[in-house]
């Protein structure tokens, strides 16, 4: 018989559980062990509650978890409650697979004024996390700027964006929905440092924005490049930019707007004791489709930022970590006799 100590419940955790299920049948057992006293991980805590589609691969992880050689064990964080040292004693191997829960930092002036919030904490306060249910974000408007230009600064835009009739069918914690019911944000900034070419945003996510009852996307259609390179994009690309450049062309009227601010850099936030407003420099392409100042500077007026900027994974008392990159110092997954890691808690680059 092995026995298995996977640390985290959310997706890569299961499909780690489940192919040791399928490897070794009855002659394995698995623990997967998470800080939390609920599994799921991102797809509880993450994925936008109106979402409920991907919500739903939950039920391939109830399959896993039901079966005998699979046990969750919630409430006890790997580090704090028992070292790994302890787990490698105890287990054959044990398989990290933790995630990457903490926010890159938003490094610049005045990223620590209250309101500045990063996605983790926004993500987690609108999902029931319960680290963050007390977070109450200022939605005093009538300003919100996002930095970032992939799927989750466009979830939180449209969360920010959406009527309380448009939350039926989600499962939006009821704090969050209360408070953005009474929000009085109406104009709403995705800031991205590149432009129209290098969003990292499906087009099935960008393509919701179309249908908002309150809200219409405006793009700026001086910031495309000639409609003829969009042929060089791959498909899905491809599409994302046909959304953009419709909503160019057929800018919406409706009380709230979302911006997309492209080649739009933050670089300072200020305000008296909370963030009144966010000072952002023009950028140009390069050659090499680095985003470079031109020295060009504009204010917008906001209550609140909300970094989307990308995720680190903290460390892990007795793992070797890579401080720079802010990930397990590994080799294809395995970090050293016994122990490896997987899912977001291993990333590629
Ligand atoms: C806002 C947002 C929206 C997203 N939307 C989508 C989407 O629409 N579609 C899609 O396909 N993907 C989406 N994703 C990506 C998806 O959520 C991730 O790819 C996936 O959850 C990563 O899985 P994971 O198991 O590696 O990490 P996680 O899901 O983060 O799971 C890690 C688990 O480890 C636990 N843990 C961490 N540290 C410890 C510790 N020390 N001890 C014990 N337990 C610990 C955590 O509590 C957590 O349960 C989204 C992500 C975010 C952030």
């Amino acid at each position: 018989m092995r026995h298995i100590a996977v640390i985290g419940s959310g997706p890569a955790g299961y499909y780690s559980a489940e192919a040791l299920q399928k490897s070794f049948g009855e002659n394995v057992r698995v623990d997967i062990i998470d800080r939390l006293p609920v599994p799921y991980g991102l797809i509880r805590f993450g994925v936008a509650p109106d979402h409920q589609s991907i919500k739903a691969v939950a039920k391939r992880y109830e399959k896993v978890a039901l079966g005998n050689e699979v046990r969750f064990v919630g409430n006890v964080a790997v580090g704090r409650d028992i070292s790994i040292a302890e787990l490698a004693a105890l287990y054959d191997a044990v398989i990290l697979a933790t995630g990457a829960p903490d926010d890159r930092p938003l490094d610049i002036p005045g990223s620590d004024l209250p309101g500045v919030v990063g996605s983790a904490a926004f993500v987690g306060w609108y999902n029931g996390h319960p680290d963050f249910a007390g977070l109450a974000p200022p939605l005093t408007g009538p300003g919100a700027a996002i930095v970032g230009n992939g799927n989750v600064a466009l979830d939180v835009a449209r969360i920010l964006a959406k009527t309380r009739a448009e939350f039926t069918g989600s499962d939006i914690v009821g704090h969050a929905l209360d408070m953005l019911e009474q929000s009085r944000i109406q104009e709403i900034h995705l800031l991205g440092r590149r432009g129209p070419h290098q969003i990292a945003m499906t087009p099935k996510e960008l393509g919701e924005l179309g249908y908002l009852e309150d809200a219409a996307p405006c793009v700026d259609p001086s910031d495309f490049p000639p409609e003829a390179d969009d042929a060089l994009l791959e498909p899905g690309m491809r599409k994302s930019v046909a959304h953009l450049r419709g909503f160019a062309a057929a800018p919406g009227a409706k009380p709230k707007t979302i911006a997309f601010d492209f080649f739009a850099a933050p670089v300072a936030i200020e305000g008296d004791g909370r963030v009144e407003r966010i000072l952002v420099e023009r950028t140009r392409l390069t050659d090499d489709l680095r985003s470079v100042g031109t020295g060009e500077n504009y204010v917008i007026d906001c209550g609140l930022v909300v970094s989307c900027i990308g995720y680190r994974t903290p460390p892990i008392e007795g793992v070797p970590y890579e401080h720079g990159r802010g990930r397990f110092a590994n080799e294809s997954g395995v970090i050293g006799d016994g122990l490896y890691c997987v899912g977001w808690a291993r990333p590629c680059s």
